[in-house]
């Protein structure tokens, strides 16, 4: 570790802090990324080209953001925090391909955002990547949003925690599977680009980092009678962990009652016993139809 990175802001970071007088917020997830060999390797992952078009979530300071606006026809970012977003106008001015829109990722149709800023209105969705260093504290539900709706992203690069990319990446049976690993399973080909460490940004996190690259499958790999029942099903099954299958799904709003809980897994060949981190994504599938053949 060298002196210059002891947790301070460095180069072209420092400048735009200082010279706006501009404090990091904690609530937000504000964690700039300093080191162009990062941005660099986000970048690569994304693959860009001038025909595309990307959503990036959380500009910050557009370290990310002026690399996208060189490579791609077109760049949508959605930032949170309004003094950003001023202090982009400057940042940005020289892109006039860039659109920065305040808002909360979490509220804003991302999609309909996207689609209008491609501006081709009446013509089919125009597909789209998108690229974030995303704020800690929505990371999963943000990944979780995307991954549900059926939107028209093609690709995602996203660095986010390592524990998080674990869980992206991860197999049934083992701690890390979860609700999230199984909607990236769903919707993508997901893999981990490269690991960060907390050093290259500011203020530092107190974890390290990873940049996953998602695939969007187009065709998911089971099929499903409403993707809605699915993630229910999943999100349910994994709301209380330690809950059997019968227990957790009773309570989860998504059955009647514990009586078409166990229909439904009985019809599936499913033991009411199982946890939710047994079972495939196949199984979850199989639930899920059998729900949704009850509605
Ligand atoms: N992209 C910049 C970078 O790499 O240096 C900043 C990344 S920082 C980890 C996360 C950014 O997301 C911050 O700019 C923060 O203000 C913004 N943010 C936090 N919550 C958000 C939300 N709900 N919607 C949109 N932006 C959000």
């Amino acid at each position: 570790m060298t002196g210059k990175s002891q947790g301070k802001p460095t180069g072209k970071t420092k400048q735009l802090l200082t010279a706006n007088d501009f404090r990091a917020k904690k609530k937000w997830g504000q964690n700039f990324l300093l080191e162009p060999k990062f941005v660099g390797r986000i970048i690569d992952a994304a693959d860009l080209n001038k025909e595309q078009v990307v959503l990036e979530i959380g500009p910050g300071l557009g370290a990310l953001t002026k690399q996208l606006a060189e490579r791609a026809k077109q760049v949508v970012a959605v930032e949170i925090d309004g003094e950003l977003v001023a202090l982009l106008k400057d940042i940005l001015a020289p892109y006039d391909n860039v659109q920065v829109c305040h808002g909360d990722a979490m509220k804003v149709d991302l999609e309909q955002l996207v689609q209008e800023a491609a501006g081709d209105e009446g013509a089919s969705p125009v597909p789209f990547s998108v690229v974030a260093n995303l704020p800690y504290y929505i990371t999963t539900p943000i990944v979780m949003r995307l991954l549900e709706q059926n939107w028209h992203w093609q690709k995602m690069v996203l660095m986010v925690q390592k524990e998080v990319a674990e869980r992206m990446v991860a197999s049934p049976g083992g701690k890390d599977y979860g609700a999230l690993s199984l909607g990236v399973q769903y919707r993508a080909e997901a893999s981990i680009v490269t690991i960060v460490p907390p050093t290259v940004f500011y203020p530092r996190p107190q974890v390290d980092s990873a940049v996953v690259l998602l695939e969007n499958r187009l065709e998911p790999p089971v099929d499903v009678l409403s993707e809605k029942v699915l993630f229910s099903v999943i999100k349910g099954a994994f709301a209380q962990r330690r809950k059997t299958l019968l227990n957790a799904l009773s309570n989860s709003g998504v059955a009647k009652n514990k009586e078409q809980v166990l229909q439904v897994l009985a019809a599936c060949g499913i033991a009411p016993e199982r946890r939710g981190e047994t079972l495939s994504l196949a199984e979850f599938a199989a639930i899920a139809n059998g729900f949704a053949a009850c509605k």
